[in-house]
This record gives C-alpha cells, structure tokens and sequence, in this order.
C-alpha cells in the first residue's frame, strides 16, 4: 500500500517523511486492523512529516496522529467488524504507526466509536485539534467557570485548536476575543461566533508585566511563551488559563504574580494519554455541541499527497481552521 513513511535517518541526517510502498506485515502488533479513511493535519503532524522536531521516536514509522476508520478485522470482542471508529493520540504517528497509509493496526482500548450523528469526515475535520478545544473547554467548565463572569481569551485563534475552542465557547453563551497575528482572518473569526480580534502583538512581544488590568474570566492558550505569560497577567481574580499548546514556544517568561496575588489557575490540557472517560464525554459533547455549519466553515479538504506540503504550512502558521485528509 502506499503510505508517507519516516524511515531511520542516516547518521546526521534528518528524519522526514517520504511517500513509498508500505508492506501490511510493517504494521506494528494490534488486536484491531483498520481501513483508514480519513485524517487531518495537526501541528504534531507537521513537525513529524518534516523532521523539524522529534517526535517520530521509532522507525519506521507512519506519521497522522488522527485516524479516523472502519474495523476490517477485530481481536477483541469490545470492538466488531465494521464500526466505525475514531483514533486520537496514544503515541500514534509517533511510536505506532498511524493514520498516513490505507491500513493501521491499533489497539482496541484507544479507539472511540464514532458518537451517533458525526459523520466520518466531520470527526476528522474535528480531529486532535477540536477535540483538545473540548478538553480545555471541559477544564475550564470543572474550573467552575462559567459565561457569566466576563469574556473568555482565545489565542492562536484562526488555528485548528483556537477556531473550534472559538467556535465552541461562543455556541456555549461565551463572549469570545479571538487572538491571531492574522488580522486578514478577522470576518473568519468573527463567523465562528468571535465578538472582538485582539492582535497577536499586544501578547507575543517583549516580556510580560507581572500583572496587567484583569480582562480575561478564562482563556484557551494553544500559544504558549511570552503570549501565556502575557494572558495569565490579564486572568480576572479567581479566573483560569486551559493551556494546551506551543505555537510560539516552549518557555513561559511568567512570574507567579497571578497566582498568588489573584488565585489564577493554570490548567494543563493533555489529549494524547487523556483517560478514556474524558475522551467519550468530550466526542459525545462535539457531536452535540459543536455548530456543523461553524465546522464547515473552517475545513478545508486535501489528500495524502497534499500531506508534505501542509505539513509545511502549519508549521509557518499558514493553515487556517482544519484540513480533512482523505485517504481511502
Ligand atoms: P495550528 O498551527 O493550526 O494553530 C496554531 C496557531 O498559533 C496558528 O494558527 C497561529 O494563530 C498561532 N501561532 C503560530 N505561530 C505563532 C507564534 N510564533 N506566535 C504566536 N502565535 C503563533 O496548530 P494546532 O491548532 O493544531 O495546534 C496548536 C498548538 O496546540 C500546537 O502547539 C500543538 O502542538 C498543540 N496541541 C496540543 C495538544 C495537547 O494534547 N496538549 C493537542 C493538539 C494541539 P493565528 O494565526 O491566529 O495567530
């Protein structure tokens, strides 16, 4: 079959993706063969059919860390031929092949039955990005916070994570500011349900005072680096920053300055090892909650030999909203 593969570089060469043929016996052990017929680009995507970081740590390895599928052959009685199921994270497209081939062997416990109502390509539009805008949305909610005490902060927001975390915040009642460094995606955002475009340079530049004027109730931070620290010092009293992402960077040149003088919380939001539980609320909840129309409006659709070059464009902060890839 053919599939996009990150083969073992050569000493002092870098790992990148390649198309070539993919034989099924290179898949890796799983109780569940899949048809694959869709995925997505995420970030993590893009940095793996690149090489620019590196999280491919075995070889060879099938990059596509959503996979969205049928069951053509099961193993285990939890999972039958047929579903029609959804893949995300548990290391795959990074230490277990994944969505980039027509076939993938998985195991049964990570897969989500696709929730009633979601068509296959909307699952993919949704993918790893959508569904991590629900984890944070859902950290957020546990946080206790809810629309009525102030606007919620959403940064990198004409990305993946930030288009569905503003499109679900503002479906759920929130006054949503949308933070981009694209100020051309404005009446983008602002269809997603945005009600005010913050430029990206009021964050992502020089360091962050301690403490600014409180602003924000909440915040989804996909951004990471000088544009976190910039947030949390605008977090209201008593208010909470879901941060899941690193855009920008790495680092966070913050002090504790919110926390101690304000009670500000900073959520960390994992979607790759998230218990299952979570994960089958947040999938129920995107079926339910998540506008179809708002989702349409940030998916584009490309194939497998588009992949390469995406994988460029998210990186460079090219891509905008999500890109269904189908496969087969
Ligand atoms: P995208 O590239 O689609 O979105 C990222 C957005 O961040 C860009 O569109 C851009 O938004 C903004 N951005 C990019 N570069 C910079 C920069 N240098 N400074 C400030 N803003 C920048 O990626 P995804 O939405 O797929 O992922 C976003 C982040 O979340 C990534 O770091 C990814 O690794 C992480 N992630 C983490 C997960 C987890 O489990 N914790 C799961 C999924 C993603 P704009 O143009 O609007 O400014």
């Amino acid at each position: 079959m053919k599939a996009l593969v990150v083969d073992k570089p050569e000493a002092g060469q870098t790992a990148r993706a390649a198309f070539r043929d993919f034989a099924e016996s290179e898949l890796p052990e799983g109780d569940v063969l899949l048809r694959v017929t869709h995925s997505t680009v995420n970030y993590k995507d893009g940095l793996a059919v690149t090489g620019k970081a590196p999280v491919v740590r075995r070889f060879p390895m099938v990059p596509g860390i959503d996979l969205i599928g049928v069951v053509e052959e099961s193993a285990n009685p939890a999972v039958k031929a047929g579903d029609r199921v959804v893949l995300n994270g548990w290391g795959v497209g990074e230490t277990h092949c994944g969505a980039y081939a027509p076939r993938a062997r998985v195991k049964a416990d990570w897969l989500v039955p696709l929730p009633a109502g979601l068509a296959s390509e909307e699952a993919a539009a949704i993918g790893t990005a959508g569904y991590t805008a629900m984890l944070c949305v859902m950290a957020l909610e546990r946080h206790g916070l809810t629309p009525e005490r102030g606007p919620v902060l959403v940064t990198g927001a004409a990305g993946g994570v930030g288009s569905v975390a503003v499109a679900l915040l503002s479906s759920l009642g929130w006054y949503v500011a949308a933070s981009t460094g694209r100020p051309e995606e404005q009446a983008y955002l602002e269809g997603l349900g945005a009600k005010e475009i913050v430029p990206r340079d009021r964050y992502g530049n020089g360091p962050a005072r301690p403490l600014g004027k409180e602003v924000w109730a909440a915040a989804v931070d996909s951004v990471g680096s000088k544009t976190l620290a910039g947030v949390l010092a605008e977090v209201k009293y008593g208010g909470a920053v879901a941060a899941c992402g690193l855009a920008q960077g790495m680092d966070l040149p913050a002090s504790v300055a919110p926390f101690i003088l304000r009670g500000v919380a900073l959520l960390g939001v994992d979607s790759v090892m998230a218990p299952r539980a979570l994960r089958l609320e947040a999938w129920s909840r995107l079926a339910a909650q998540l506008d179809r129309a708002k989702l349409r409006a940030m998916t584009t659709t490309a194939t497998l030999d588009d992949v390469p070059r995406l994988a460029e464009a998210i990186l460079a902060g090219r891509l905008r909203g999500r890109v269904v890839v189908e496969i087969g």
